[in-house]
């Protein structure tokens, strides 16, 4: 019999995540590719190549969330990701709290309550500020790779004031500040942190349990994780591969 008992599937926006679980619940295998254009021809790709590798048939239930969710075919369901990362990180941390899920072009804040369901939720898609893309756009023009971002903010000398919340305009003082000889790495420092306080206003309209818990690729970043901490005075925890618990999550639900 196989060792697979589910599997789930995170199209996201940004990224395309694929978690399989055994019958204790434990992750077996995982794909996560940055999301390509036709997602449905990619879910396709990377389910059999991930059943291949375990050896597992089509009679595991298949449960789709994120963005492109309804386009997956092979999908049981499809659950919203609310619900599937709030599952998600309530079985990897084993309590509830307040998540905060920043991926590449949305973040949401969940109230997780003690059965691991979303208690109360606020979500911001319509803007990039307060999600990946807003410190992807300025990686790019730095020059610094995205898992380099949050060291150099935190190593930084200084903090240079971003005052615009919109991308477009944030990076129109960016290139203001580059052209006055700021230094590249205060500039990531401020841009952290313009990013945190949209993410905390949102927090603070949700309502903060502690402790606070992260999920979404952003939550690799290091300097996001301490600014969240000391803006709220908290503690901020995160699980051990935070942007596939929409994936997990959605496996659990199956
Ligand atoms: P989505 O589910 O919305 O597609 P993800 O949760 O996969 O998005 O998050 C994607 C975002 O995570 C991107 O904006 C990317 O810049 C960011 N990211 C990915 N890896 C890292 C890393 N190692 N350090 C910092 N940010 C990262």
């Amino acid at each position: 019999m196989s060792r697979v008992s589910s599997i789930g599937i995170d199209a996201g926006s940004t990224t395309c995540k694929l978690v399989a679980i055994g019958r204790d619940g434990a992750i077996v295998g995982s794909r996560l590719e940055p999301t390509e254009p036709r997602v449905e021809i990619q879910v396709q790709r990377l389910l059999a190549a991930l059943r291949d590798e375990l050896d597992a048939g089509p009679e595991a239930p298949v449960i789709a969330t994120g963005y492109g969710r309804k386009l997956i075919k092979e999908a049981t369901r499809n659950v919203t990701e609310i619900t599937c990362h709030a599952r998600g990180v309530f079985s990897a941390l084993g309590r509830a709290g307040t998540l905060i899920d920043i991926g590449g072009q949305d973040s949401k804040v969940i109230r997780v309550g003690d059965d691991g369901r979303p208690v109360d939720f606020m979500m911001n898609d319509k803007c990039a500020a307060g999600t990946g893309r807003f410190l992807e756009h300025t990686a790019a023009r730095l020059g610094v790779p995205v898992d380099e971002l949050g060291g150099r903010a935190l190593s930084a000398p200084g903090e240079e004031a971003i005052s615009s919340t919109c991308t477009v305009f944030a990076e129109s003082e960016i290139i203001s500040l580059i052209a006055r000889g700021a230094d590249p790495d205060s500039i990531l420092r401020g841009l952290h942190r313009s990013l945190v306080g949209r993410v905390i206003s949102m927090v603070r309209n949700v309502g903060v349990v502690a402790p606070l818990m992260l999920s979404g690729g952003v939550a690799q970043n290091a300097a996001v994780r301490t600014m969240i901490a000391e803006a709220a005075s908290e503690d901020v925890v995160l699980p051990g591969e935070p942007q596939l618990m929409g994936a997990y999550g959605a496996a659990l639900l199956a």
